[in-house]
């Protein structure tokens, strides 16, 4: 393979980065600057000059990223190659290794994971037995808080203080109880894949003696845990590539460290550190207000950013009288921009960045009723959907019947009887008897509780689904796959009845939702089988590994760990859709057109936020979105009806465009501006060049960088088209030519 292909399309940062052969390096630059992009040719050139991909470790940060990613090296390579890379996020990856190598650690081979909503369940539980007070969710937080700090190798040790408050004490029985419920039921959580690799790693580093490189995007979103993970992995040989903006460290709240650059330099004094100064998503009106807004924080360190695209539209910044009308005009907009733009956009070109999921209601609903087709990322999933959630527990017991919580659930679903009385009882005597309620119920130990006779039947019942299930996936002669075994529960337990006779009128999208769900089992299913997701990891001398997983351990935990930040939908297959997601997922992504609503004190910064500047940084990664258009809008009520005003970020935009009545309306030359930085085909109805548009610039939406000027500068000053001065951040005033 020709490396010059690989190194075409870069500029001269990115070409020195990406054949580098520095062992260890680092890419630190803004948003939109190429960095993902020069990662991905980076781990495709170092293929090129003859590393084996089963030798090369890629770790980033949401499933989309890495499947992303992974399509984008295969357009580099164009040889199949990158199926075999150990490509994914840190957490998939390390359950990779531990579904390999955990048995050297004590860990069953077909350990389950518990998702968010799981580990809450668990805690619940405990609270509620306990008599406890604390807040289960800020328990579980807690918790997840003191796994990931505890488990670096350089966090301070973990001291239990002398004194302690009655919520430190739950909070001890609760992380104590918690660790044995996860046990018994053989599940990790999040942070056992991360932590449980590191054990692995460091008592048997020759499991990882064959890597080569590690690479990883996103730095600035990793803890200490995941840290740890990459000089392990990194430990035979020390070729280290990251990339990351400390601008966009939006996981402090996950125990996400900035410092972590810090300790790459000293560990690796050598390390050699390349900036990327071009911004190449955003038009240079949008940059430069994504722009003022981070500079706002004063403690950053400054870096600079060049905007490629030097025409644009002005973001919209739109005050509405309530979240109601808020809703209806994102629909009212994403309408007309469409209808203005004939095939210049489709409905893959826009997405609604939410702070909070809990924004996405009234906006899903207006979607809904205006008949625009949409998907949610993040926050409300597709995989805790009631009904999907019931067969996937199903899968789950069938896979692992250990797993206690996912086998109470659905003991009465569909109702068989057993009350819910009955099931607190079961799980006490399990708890006290040291057993799993599948133990229990199936007849291990003898049960000291006597169910009525009608429980009892239904207990026999789920028994028998069960073991018959079981039966059907170990049967070689049957090869029931995942597909199967989904229609085969289904049909057991009549649930297309089940869900018409309880959810009347939704009944119909439910069951929509569980063919979803069997679609996604088949795409996944035909992902293994033509070796897609490859899942081996190269033999090593001297230890023996584990056989791959079984294709339903794979789908749960493939399900298991997407659901941890989205409902991964197939994308290209579908028809167009807007975008729904919360900022947080919307990480490293870009679109041509992103509205962001609720920009209001106490929505962004969030009211429960602890860091100003991380809530800052959010808002700077939502606008840096986007490519082509921005809009940002405040309800002056929120949700709840109370008053509400502007977020402090945006209380200086004088590079934004106050809309007070409706919005803009989209010349000819707007929609030149967009097919020019979405690099589209005009639509057949315009043509004009883009000199006869930059002599038009002094319209007052549209906002020109001229050449020379383009560069951001702090002592540039810009001005606004009425002449008013402009903040400091600004740029400086585009030349207005007449025609
Ligand atoms: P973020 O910080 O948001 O993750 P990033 O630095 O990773 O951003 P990329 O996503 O890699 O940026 O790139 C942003 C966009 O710019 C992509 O559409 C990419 O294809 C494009 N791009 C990157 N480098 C170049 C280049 N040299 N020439 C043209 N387009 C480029
Ligand atoms: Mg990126």
């Amino acid at each position: 393979m020709a490396s010059d292909g690989l190194l075409a399309n870069l500029n001269e940062s990115q070409h020195a980065a990406v054949s580098s052969f520095a062992d260890t390096l680092a890419i630190l630059a803004g948003p939109g600057s190429g960095k993902t992009h020069t990662l991905t040719s980076r781990t495709a050139w170092l293929l090129s000059q003859g590393l084996q991909p089963w030798n090369v470790i890629v770790a980033t940060f949401t499933v989309k990223a890495a499947r992303e990613m992974k399509e984008r090296i295969g357009r580099l390579l164009d040889n199949g190659l990158e199926s075999k890379l150990i490509l994914g996020t840190f957490h998939s990856i390390a359950r990779r290794y531990l579904a390999r190598y955990g048995y050297l650690i004590d860990i069953q081979k077909d350990f389950g994971i518990a998702d968010s909503a799981d580990s809450l369940a668990i805690i619940k539980r405990i609270v509620k037995r306990e008599k406890y007070t604390i807040d289960p969710k800020v328990a579980r937080s807690r918790i997840s808080g003191l796994k990931s700090r505890k488990g670096g190798e350089n966090a301070a040790p973990f001291q239990k203080p002398l004194k302690k408050t009655i919520e430190m004490q739950e909070l001890d029985g609760c992380y104590e109880q918690y660790e044995e419920a996860l046990k018994r039921s053989n599940l990790l959580d999040y942070d056992d894949l991360l932590l449980r690799c590191v054990d692995l790693l460091r008592q048997y580093p020759s499991c990882v003696s064959n890597v080569e490189a590690v690479l990883i995007d996103e730095f600035q979103d990793t803890n200490l845990v995941q840290f740890d993970l990459m000089r392990l992995f990194a430990a035979q040989r020390k070729r280290i590539t990251i990339v990351g903006d400390p601008d966009q460290s939006i996981y402090g709240f996950r125990a996400a460290e900035v410092m972590n650059y810090k300790r790459m330099l000293h560990q690796y004094p050598d390390t050699v550190t390349i900036a990327l100064e071009e911004n190449y998503r955003s038009s240079g009106a949008i940059l430069l207000s994504a722009l003022s807004v981070i500079k706002q924080d004063s403690s950053r360190v400054d870096k600079s950013l060049q905007a490629t695209h030097t025409v644009g539209t002005r973001p919209v910044l739109r005050k509405l009288a309530n979240a109601h009308q808020e809703a209806e005009w994102i629909i009212t907009e994403i309408q007309r921009c469409k209808g203005m733009t004939g095939h210049l956009l489709d409905l893959n070109d826009f997405a609604i960045l939410l702070r909070s999921s809990s924004l996405s209601r009234l906006i899903e609903s207006a979607l809904g009723k205006s008949g625009i087709a949409y998907r949610m990322v993040g926050g409300l999933r597709f995989y805790d959907r009631l009904e999907v959630k019931i067969v996937l527990d199903y899968l789950r017991v069938i896979s692992q019947p250990d797993n206690n919580d996912a086998l109470a659930r659905i003991l009465n679903v569909p109702s068989r009887r057993i009350g819910d009385a009955t099931i607190k009882v079961l799980l006490d005597e399990a708890e006290q008897s040291k057993i799993t309620l599948w133990a229990l119920i199936g007849g291990e130990q003898k049960m000291k509780f006597k169910p009525s006779t009608h429980a009892k039947n239904g207990l026999g019942e789920i028994v028998n689904i069960v073991h018959t299930a079981r039966k059907q996936v170990a049967d070689p002669d049957r090869k029931i796959d995942t597909v199967g075994l989904i229609k085969f529960v289904l049909k057991r337990i009549g649930f297309e009845k089940f869900l018409e006779d309880h959810h009347g009128d939704v009944a119909k999208g439910r069951w929509a939702n569980v063919e979803e769900l069997i679609t996604q089992a088949s795409d996944f299913q035909s992902m293994i089988t033509t070796g897609y997701e490859e899942e081996s990891l190269p033999e090593v001398e001297g230890l023996q590994q584990n056989l791959e997983s079984d294709s339903l351990t794979r789908f749960l935990a493939n399900v298991a760990l997407a659901s941890e930040v989205k409902n991964d939908k197939d994308e290209g297959a579908q028809t167009p859709q807007v975008t729904i997601s919360t900022i947080h997922a919307a990480k490293g992504l870009e679109w041509p057109v992103v509205f962001i609503p609720g920009a209001y004190q106490g929505s962004i910064p969030h009211s429960r936020a602890e860091d100003e500047n991380e809530e800052r940084r959010l808002l700077y990664v939502a606008m840096t979105r986007a490519k082509a258009l921005l809009y940002m809008s405040c309800p002056l009520k929120n949700s709840q009806q109370e008053q509400s005003t502007l977020s402090p970020f945006l209380s200086a935009p004088s590079l934004l465009r106050s809309l007070e009545q409706k919005g803009p309306t989209l010349r000819s030359l707007e929609l030149q501006t967009i097919a020019l930085i979405l690099r589209r085909p005009l639509p057949s109805f315009l043509s004009i060049s883009q000199a006869s548009l930059l002599l038009k610039s002094e319209e007052d939406d549209i906002f020109t960088l001229n050449g020379e000027n383009k560069a951001f500068n702090n002592d540039s000053q810009w001005q606004n088209r009425s002449g008013s001065p402009s903040f400091n951040m600004g740029q400086r005033p585009a030349q207005r030519q007449k025609k």
